[in-house]
């Protein structure tokens, strides 16, 4: 029999309102697995049992009543970045370990208006800032998956969205939500087996989403299909006032849009994702994925993204730029953690040496530094310049393509003790991820097949601003061929 934490979300939907399964029983199913294996995965910070119970009454009331929204009764994770209206809201950094939001996230309260079940509050790199989830202030996150024959051997789940993807590829969620930065959604989703869209910036509204890099940051979900990504996005995207940059535009039917095909598309493959010294396994499954496409019918089309080798430093001169600004309200006047000090300055530097964790210093001291007087110019100005060359080298390759695929990831999920001593290499697990923020368009990674060892391995794939719905379109075609059926070694009983 299979448990009811294996099926889908457009599954658990439909026999939520067929009314085969009550909105409770899912839940408490949820929250089981939840007690039996978070101890050890760590992929929720918190979780809020009681609450989720009470929201899956108060669906199972509506679907009784004939009632349903498009999330009635559906649990879910969030992570723990966005506000949840008394419930703690940490950012996975013992500066605000203490912090219950007055207010609900826009993304969070639109769930709740459709029906979510919150089963609790996902863990992540401390302000979202990483690639293996080891830098929160609540300990780091086992992926649910392990090398073949390697079962004691912990690996990463990536980051920063790490706990939500391991909540869900473990079966502890249905979805969840998630945000990404420089890949954020799309990195932990490929070392988790499991998919993840970051929309357009603008497609979704960051009100109430603890800000990393204003500029950059997008939130979107994650879930184990790309159907139930669209069902998500749905819910989560719209125009809102209280976001500056959120686009005053219509949500499409992204669900819809996934059994498009790929019929007639002209997909990019960008000759400068070919790295030196990547993994065979990840040239060949691009191969794959170029082969599976065609057979359904698209056309591919080498292109160049010539500036995609200045990425990632620009990348990582205005991320930080943007996140020490952010972070400068964190001084222990107005926000959780406060260290008493001998004077105003004292309480500051107490305040922000006590809360913020070794990354987190990173980041301020590279954008302050950045940002400083005689600095500004050679590499806050200088990024920002290349950016915008990033940007145009998208802007003409829609004139050819329709969409682009790529590699996810340079690499499988790696182990807990590798390259966490040395920044540089964690960087370098963005390299595919990052030109999408830069440029603002949206990238979807599916999980499509397997390394030597067992571990999944994810395509991104890159569409034009605000065409979700041929990205979908696209990675739908991949999963159907991909058929990826495997796995973890750690997930809810079935
Ligand atoms: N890994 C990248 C970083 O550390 C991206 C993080 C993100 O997307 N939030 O900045």
């Amino acid at each position: 029999m299979n448990a009811l934490t294996d099926l889908t979300l457009a599954e658990a939907r439909a026999a939520l309102v067929k009314r085969d399964v009550s909105a409770v029983e899912l839940t408490q199913s949820f929250l089981t697995a939840i007690e039996a294996l978070n101890p050890r995965l760590n992929a929720y910070i918190t979780v809020t049992p009681e609450q989720a119970l009470a929201q899956a009454h108060a669906a199972e009331a509506a679907l009784a009543r004939g009632e349903a929204r498009p999330l009635t009764g559906i649990p879910l994770a969030i992570k723990d970045l966005f506000c949840t209206a008394g419930i703690r809201t940490t950012a996975a950094s013992r500066i605000l370990g203490n912090f219950v939001p007055p207010y609900e996230s826009t993304v969070t309260a639109n769930l709740l208006r459709d029906g979510a079940v919150f089963l609790g509050k996902a863990n992540l790199d401390e302000f979202a800032m990483g690639s293996s989830n080891a830098n929160s202030a609540f300990g780091g996150v086992e992926n649910p998956w392990h090398r073949e024959g390697e079962p004691d051997t912990a690996l990463v789940p990536g980051g920063s969205s790490g706990g939500s993807a391991a909540a869900v590829a473990a079966r502890l969620a249905l979805g969840a939500t998630a945000t990404d930065t420089g890949g954020s959604i799309r990195q932990p989703a490929a070392f988790c087996g499991i998919a993840g869209i970051k929309p357009t910036y603008g497609r979704v509204s960051r009100f109430g989403i603890v800000a990393f890099a204003s500029s950059l940051d997008q939130a979107g979900p994650v879930a184990r299909t790309v159907e139930d990504c669209a069902i998500l996005l749905g819910s989560m995207a719209g125009f809102d006032a209280r976001d500056s940059t959120s686009a005053d535009l219509p949500v499409p039917d992204f669900a819809a849009a996934c059994a498009r095909g790929v019929k007639g598309l002209r997909i990019g493959i960008p000759k400068e994702y070919r790295l030196d010294g990547m993994a065979t396994e990840i040239e060949a499954l691009w191969q794959q994925g170029i082969a599976w496409l065609r057979d359904a019918g698209a056309t591919t089309v080498e292109i160049s993204l010539p500036h995609t080798k200045y990425a990632l430093p620009t990348y990582y001169i205005v991320a930080p730029a943007e996140a020490s600004s952010n972070l400068a309200r964190y001084d222990g006047v107005r926000f959780g953690l406060r260290e008493e000090g001998e004077d105003l300055k004292d309480l500051y530097e107490r305040t922000r040496r006590a809360g913020f964790g070794e990354e987190v210093r990173r980041r301020i001291l590279i954008g302050t530094y950045v940002l400083s007087a005689g600095y500004y110019d050679a590499y806050y100005l200088k990024a920002q310049r290349v950016r915008a060359l990033i940007k145009r080298d998208f802007d003409e390759a829609w004139g050819k393509v329709d969409a682009i695929l790529t590699p996810a990831t340079p690499s499988a999920a790696f182990g807990r003790d590798e390259k966490q001593n040395d920044p540089v290499a964690m960087y370098l697990n963005d390299v595919f991820t990052v030109t999408a923020n830069l440029a603002g368009i949206p990238g979807l990674s599916v999980p499509a097949g397997l390394d030597a060892k067992g571990l999944p391995l994810g395509l991104q794939v890159l569409g034009r601003p605000f065409d979700e719905e041929t990205v979908f379109a696209v990675g739908h075609a991949i999963e159907r061929a991909a058929r990826f059926t495997a796995t973890p070694s750690l997930r809810a009983a079935a």
